[in-house]
């Protein structure tokens, strides 16, 4: 075992507060990672305050790593020393059911292990990012480029991966009408990444403030749902619909925004259940559907493309003990867009 230190909550709702505690030793397949920058998920949020129910406390969040390799095991083979290298929602999956064999490691017939707030195969607690090392199964290591700013290339571990892959799944292409709802972490993701793929992109915000922002990521349009003239411009409207609100609402006038056959992909996770009557599905042959973040082999694609074409996340970086007041500040939706941890202040 290895000494680390990290930010953890001691229980549901409490503040993070400095926390040591220890690291497996780096087993013959594993990969030891120095992390330089973590960024801030409203996953972190939902699951310190135990929103989703089941957390597992003291809790170290943290799955948007990146960092330098300083220890690798005797088999590993794709990393060495001084490599940079990313970590995401992922540390392991059972890696043999249907799902695993065909990359999907999120949807694993056995459950993933999750970075943190989750058990390990030698049943021990995960613990995330907000921390100095961490020690991970190869097959679960990202190769992240040395052209991109690290702090900016954090976010793409979750954000940047969980909007990629429903943007590739649902063919976002060309001149496809498409909408993100929520411009936060996962938001402006997929404005970069849909623009990019040549969709005119529509940012549904309720936040008028970040009208100017929305433009200067790609978004072609930019409408504030609060305001129900705007809203009625834009009925029937959309191929794609990018869902990334994390508050509890009614999806009703947001469906009604799709054309026939167009899907309602959701990602956000409120606490509670959205609200929609099935006339609105029916009336267009409208669908609604889920995604989780994305594969391995996926998320290297992911950063690939990010690194070819010099796509990184807008980012705030803070120090380690700024952590509550950052979450507190998510909570208004006041994060441009994403807040990353500079984990040399820990
Ligand atoms: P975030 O940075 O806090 O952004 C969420 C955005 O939602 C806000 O910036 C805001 O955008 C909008 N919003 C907030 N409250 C709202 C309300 N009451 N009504 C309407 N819009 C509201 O969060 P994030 O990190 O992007 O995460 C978003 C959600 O995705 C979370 O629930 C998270 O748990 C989930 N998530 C899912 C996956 C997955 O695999 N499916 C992966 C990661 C995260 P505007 O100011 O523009 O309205
Ligand atoms: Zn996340």
């Amino acid at each position: 075992m290895s000494a680390a230190k990290g930010y953890a909550a001691q229980a549901a709702h409490a503040p993070l507060t400095p926390f040591n505690f220890e690291r497996r030793e780096v087993g013959p397949h594993d990969v030891r990672i120095e992390i330089l920058f973590c960024g801030v998920c409203h996953s972190d949020v939902h699951q310190v305050r135990d929103e989703w129910g089941g957390s597992i406390f003291p809790m170290v969040p943290g799955h948007e790593i990146v960092g330098r390799v300083t220890e690798v095991g005797a088999h590993v083979q794709g990393f060495k020393a001084g490599d940079l290298a990313g970590v995401g929602c992922m540390v392991d999956s059972c890696q043999h059911c249907a799902e695993c064999n065909d990359g999907l490691e999120q949807y694993c017939d056995n459950g993933f292990v999750g970075t943190y707030n989750a058990k390990g195969k030698d049943g021990q607690p995960t613990y995330g990012g907000y921390s100095n090392s961490i020690v991970v199964t190869e097959k679960f290591v990202l190769h992240v480029s040395e052209k991109l700013d690290l702090a900016r290339v954090a976010p793409l571990l979750c954000a940047g991966i969980t909007t990629w892959s429903p943007l590739r799944q649902w063919n976002a292409k060309q001149g496809d009408r498409v909408a993100v709802m929520g411009l936060g972490g996962l938001g402006h993701m997929a404005v970069k990444f849909a623009a990019a793929m040549g969709c005119e992109v529509t940012v549904l915000s309720t936040s008028p403030s970040k009208e100017e922002d929305a433009k200067a990521l790609g978004a072609h349009k930019f409408v504030v749902t609060k305001d129900p003239e705007a809203m009625k411009g834009i009925s029937n409207y959309f191929d794609l619909i990018i869902n990334t609100v994390s508050a509890p609402m009614d999806l009703t006038p947001y469906v009604a925004s799709l054309r026939l056959d167009g899907t309602m992909v959701l990602l956000g996770v409120p606490p509670e259940a959205p609200q929609l009557h099935a006339f609105n599905l029916i009336a267009k042959r409208r669908r609604i559907a889920g995604s989780l973040i994305g594969g391995i082999q996926e998320t290297q694609e992911m950063l690939d493309f990010c690194a070819e074409h010099n796509v990184m996340s807008d980012v705030e970086i803070i120090r380690m003990d700024y952590i509550n007041e950052a979450y507190e500040r998510m909570m208004k939706s006041d994060v441009k867009y994403r807040f990353v941890l500079d984990l040399a202040t820990i």
